[in-house]
């Protein structure tokens, strides 16, 4: 495909969506990260595609080509979606990537409007592409659509005041609160979250904080002792949810790793209750 000015990579959209924030929604998937999660579970949309042709050949359909210019093409009509591309990658990208513009997203958003409250935009990284994310809301805005952020936590929202004012709210991950652990779970820094959580918290846009829970590899108990040190008593009152780790899409080091115990998750539950918190959820 042939890339136009002012596009986003979008790795797909889910028309409706009940599990990417409060009621029906429409989700959105941004390709690209700055970090790369050993837990993480959509792993594919963490790198762009570098064109090297490794997944072309056992395409089924042949949906997948190799251009002139050495670029792999996808023809969306040939794919019957098997995924066999994803599986064989070895860089953690994805060739079934669509370059769009935020009004040719929100095109498709139109489609579900009588279904769906709002949108919610993921990744990958989002909040890597501010402008597509601020264009995208003003257009979802203007049809009374809620307009969340699944935000891994690092990037610095401090410099997109625009965007954090026009949407509703961010579902922010804290993945590790210990500098070195944090490192070596994600490859990346933390030195953004708490900074972050103070904005956010002060404006008023929490949707919910997310701990990704596994046993020795994750600081949970630390991270639900330190987060009212950073937003004081605001904490108590934001829906904490305290995700199972599952193995489901994951690769490397933590693919054949167990989900934590009920035990242990009703132990993390306890302890988030006996601090204060008053909203809490395990899934
Ligand atoms: S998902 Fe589509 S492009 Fe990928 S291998 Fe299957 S048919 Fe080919
Ligand atoms: S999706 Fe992966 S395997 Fe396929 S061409 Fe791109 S980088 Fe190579």
């Amino acid at each position: 495909m042939k890339e136009k000015n002012n596009t986003t990579p979008i790795n797909k959209i889910i028309p409706l969506s009940m599990v990417d924030g409060p009621g029906n929604r429409t989700a959105i998937f941004l390709q690209k990260c700055n970090l790369v999660c050993a837990y993480c579970h959509n792993p594919e949309t963490q790198n762009m595609c570098n064109h090297c042709g490794i997944c072309v050949e056992g395409c089924p359909t042949a949906a997948l080509t190799i251009s002139d210019e050495n670029k792999v093409l996808w023809n969306e009509d040939l794919c019957i979606s098997c995924d066999r591309c994803i599986k064989v990658c070895p860089y953690n990208a994805s060739p079934k990537i669509k370059n769009m513009t935020a009004e040719e997203v929100f095109d498709e958003v139109k489609k579900n409007i009588p279904f769906i409250r709002g949108i919610t935009v993921s990744g990958g990284e989002c909040t890597l592409y501010p402008k597509f994310l601020t264009e995208l809301f003003e257009l979802a805005k203007k049809e009374r659509l809620t307009c969340l952020i699944d935000f891994n936590g690092t990037i610095d929202l401090t410099l997109f005041d625009e965007l954090i004012t026009i949407c509703d709210g961010v579902m922010i991950d804290v993945k590790s609160w210990d500098k070195e652990l944090f490192r070596e779970l994600t490859g990346g820094s933390n030195i953004n979250i708490i900074k972050n959580l103070k904005y956010l918290a002060e404006k008023d846009k929490i949707e919910e904080i997310r701990i990704v829970c596994l046993e020795n590899e994750v600081d949970a108990e630390n991270i639900i002792d330190n987060l009212d040190k950073t937003i004081g008593e605001k904490a108590y009152k934001i829906k904490l949810k305290l995700i199972k780790f599952r193995k489901f899409g994951v690769r490397g080091r933590l693919s054949n790793y167990s989900s934590p115990s009920e035990e242990y998750m009703e132990k993390l539950k306890n302890q988030a209750i006996d601090k204060g918190y008053k909203n809490v959820i395990i899934i």
